[in-house]
């Protein structure tokens, strides 16, 4: 069984081998060979009639004829009788003809016998008859499309146009020069006047592209046509090859669609182009001498035309390819390029600015907010939000992503975040949602923005508006008690000079009423100094020369107070352009406060001053009492004062606060009760004043 199996898949690499032959001869070698050999047999011959255009008939054997039969010499003479009589038609219908010395095979093609194939007179067994008859039918298959080839078109020229079409498939050629190139190659293969190629418009069949090609290397003719009627329109129509030898006389024929320049029309062939079974367009070859053709050339011009088709259909698909990858280089670069202008935004932003989908993973997150973190922002994402930022084990207790993803909507709030030493900073955070096509929030922005500092600025500014209120206030009334309490104390001193000297009671009271109407004074004076735009005179001056000034002022209140004060003074300072005066006003008001602070306990005062990037720092720290947190808010107040009536105005600090903010500065205070109180000044080197 096997056996067989290896026969059969002989015979049909011999069927491949004889296709592949390039000429009747290259058939017979390669064909006889392998027949004898799939029959094991030694003996055989093939014997080609002169059926076709007055060639002489072929007759081939392996092996000498003498040896097939031992001793009978006149095979030979008998073949040749046998093999005409055979073909003259005796027994034409006949699969074989045997005879005592050799039988005959005929190989029928298009019911014309091609050949015989002569074998010895040994039998055949059963099994064998088949294979003999595949490798028959090929051989003769071969012998006539070879013979066909030679009486009629040149098998050269046909093979030329199958290389052009083949090249120009691979290569960079551009469409219309393929086709160029490809029907010129059809008009020579078929010895054309001209050959035409018509392809339809591929959204109106109605219209048509028509090219010619004639013996130059240069359309002829390259036109859009209308394509409704004709010769051509017919054969598109019905995908059918269509020929006809006198074309004036067909009833199809119009002119406007068949006609071709500079020739006078006799024939005209045509041959429909198929694209994936869809008629596409149609060749046409115009007066070639082989009109009509036989079945074979037409077979021919049929491969030719799938030929076209497919390179037309390559090229397409190339070009359309081509553009599309230049598209998505470009979009590719486009893509790229926003994507990073958008990460570069990203990052950019200050504040913390993070995605995070319904899983509470990060989707992205700004260097912003993963330095924050402390962790580089490619290794975050994809990490829930919860873990990687808040390092909880679940969802953070009131979450507003998660409010955001149920309702879709925005929120806003602020939250304290307390440091590792007592500071904390103030967070402004939002929550936007990203919605898809049905308005479902599938994931939340997240926007975190550190207002510590803004909060600061907006308390300082509702105090300075606050103590410009207050301030306009008091100097009006201050101006209304400044003249009575100017009698009062001129009135108070001319009853002291005018009592007599013995009378210590009412002197000592005389003696107070001045007292309090100069305390009284001072106070109006401060007030109206509060309230007063002065003209500050701006002079450069030694920062710490004007704190020293100012502890010198100081030292008679160290002899009755416990409290030693260190200063701490920076060194390569810049001048500092400012009022003299008030900068004084400044260190000793606040500097007092210190002092009076620590009261009757032992206590030190630190004064420091720093010098950076053009301004100056000077800090004033006491390890007083502090200040109870419900008062830090209020010690800037004109009037706020915890003091006696008799110690304190509440005017001081007041004061301090207009004096730097007229220098374009700021003061800061921080305290703790029961470790003491820290004010901080900056103040920029040079203003424009
Ligand atoms: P006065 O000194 O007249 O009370 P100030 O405006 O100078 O007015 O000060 C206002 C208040 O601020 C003080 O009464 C005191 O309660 C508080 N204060 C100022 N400096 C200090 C300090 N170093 N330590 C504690 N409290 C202070
Ligand atoms: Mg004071």
């Amino acid at each position: 069984m096997s056996s067989e199996l290896n026969k059969l898949d002989l015979v049909s690499k011999l069927d491949i081998a004889i296709c592949e032959a390039d000429s009747l001869r290259g058939v017979i070698k390669i064909g006889l060979p392998g027949l004898l050999e799939v029959l094991n047999r030694e003996n055989g011959g093939i014997f080609i009639p002169k059926t076709y255009k007055k060639r002489e008939p072929i007759w081939l054997t392996l092996s000498p004829l003498d040896a097939w039969v031992d001793g009978n010499r006149n095979i030979s003479a008998q073949l040749l009788y046998e093999i005409t009589n055979f073909i003259e038609g005796k027994s034409r219908e006949e699969k074989s003809y045997r005879r005592e010395l050799f039988q005959l095979f005929p190989l029928y093609w298009k019911q014309e016998i091609q050949a015989i194939i002569v074998l010895d007179s040994q039998d055949i067994p059963k099994k064998d008859l088949l294979l003999l008859n595949l490798v028959r039918n090929s051989i003769a298959r071969e012998l006539f499309i070879h013979q066909t080839k030679v009486t009629t078109i040149s098998s050269e020229q046909y093979l030329t146009t199958l290389r052009i079409i083949s090249a120009t498939q691979s290569s960079e050629l551009n469409l219309n020069d393929v086709q160029l190139w490809i029907l010129k190659g059809i008009k020579d293969t078929f010895k054309g006047e001209m050959a035409g190629l018509v392809l339809l418009d591929p959204e109106n069949p109605s219209i048509a592209q028509k090219k010619m090609v004639g013996t130059g290397s240069e359309w002829l003719i390259n036109d859009t046509i209308r394509f409704e009627k004709g010769i051509l329109k017919n054969c598109v129509e019905k995908s059918l090859f269509y020929q006809v030898v006198d074309v004036l006389n067909d009833q199809m024929f119009d002119y406007e669609t068949d006609s071709c320049r500079d020739i006078t029309k006799r024939s005209m062939i045509c041959s429909p182009i198929i694209i994936n079974s869809v008629t596409v367009g149609v060749i046409t070859i115009y007066n070639s001498p082989h009109t009509p053709l036989d079945a074979f050339d037409q077979g021919l011009l049929v491969s030719l035309a799938t030929s076209l088709a497919n390179s037309i259909y390559n090229n397409q698909l190339i070009q359309q390819l081509k553009i599309a990858n230049a598209d998505l280089e470009a979009s590719g670069w486009e893509l790229l390029n926003s994507r990073n202008t958008l990460r570069a935004l990203f990052d950019s932003i200050p504040a913390s600015f993070y995605i995070i989908d319904r899983n509470y993973a990060l989707v992205a997150i700004n260097r912003s907010r993963a330095t924050r973190a402390g962790i580089a922002p490619n290794l975050l994402v994809g990490k829930r939000c919860y873990e990687a930022l808040h390092h909880q084990s679940s969802p953070c207790p009131g979450c507003k992503v998660a409010e955001t993803l149920y309702n879709g909507g925005l929120t806003n709030r602020n939250q304290r975040f307390w440091g590792d030493n007592d500071t904390s900073t103030e967070w402004e955070i939002s929550t936007y949602p990203i919605l898809d096509n049905n308005e479902l929030a599938i994931q939340a922005i997240l926007f975190e923005q550190d207002v510590t500092e803004k909060r600061h600025l907006e308390t300082e500014l509702i105090q300075s508006e606050k103590l410009a209120a207050v301030g306009q206030l008091a100097a009006g009334v201050a101006h209304e008690i400044n003249n009575p309490l100017a009698a009062v104390i001129a009135n108070a001193q001319i009853l002291m000079r005018d009592l007599p000297k013995d009378e210590d009671d009412w002197i000592e009271s005389v003696k107070l009423i001045e007292t309090a109407g100069q305390r009284a004074g001072n106070v109006v004076k401060n007030l109206l100094g509060l309230a007063r735009k002065e003209l500050y005179e701006f002079l450069p001056i030694n920062l710490n020369e004007s704190i020293q000034n100012a502890l010198n002022l100081l030292s008679h209140e160290l002899l009755v107070h416990p409290v030693t004060i260190n200063f701490d003074a920076g060194e390569g300072f810049p001048m500092l352009v400012a009022s003299k005066e008030n900068m004084q006003s400044v260190w000793i008001n606040i500097i007092m406060n210190a002092i009076e602070a620590i009261g009757e306990n032992e206590g030190n005062i630190i004064v420091s001053t720093r010098y950076r990037d053009g301004e100056f720092n000077i800090t004033i720290r006491d390890n007083g009492p502090g200040i109870p947190e419900n008062q830090v808010g209020k010690i800037f107040e004109p009037f706020f004062t915890t003091k006696s009536p008799l110690k304190g105005t509440g005017l001081g600090l007041s004061v301090v606060h207009r004096i730097i903010k007229s220098h374009g500065g700021r003061i800061l205070v921080e305290s703790e009760l029961g470790r003491g109180t820290q004010f901080t000044i900056l103040l920029p080197e040079n203003k424009q004043y």
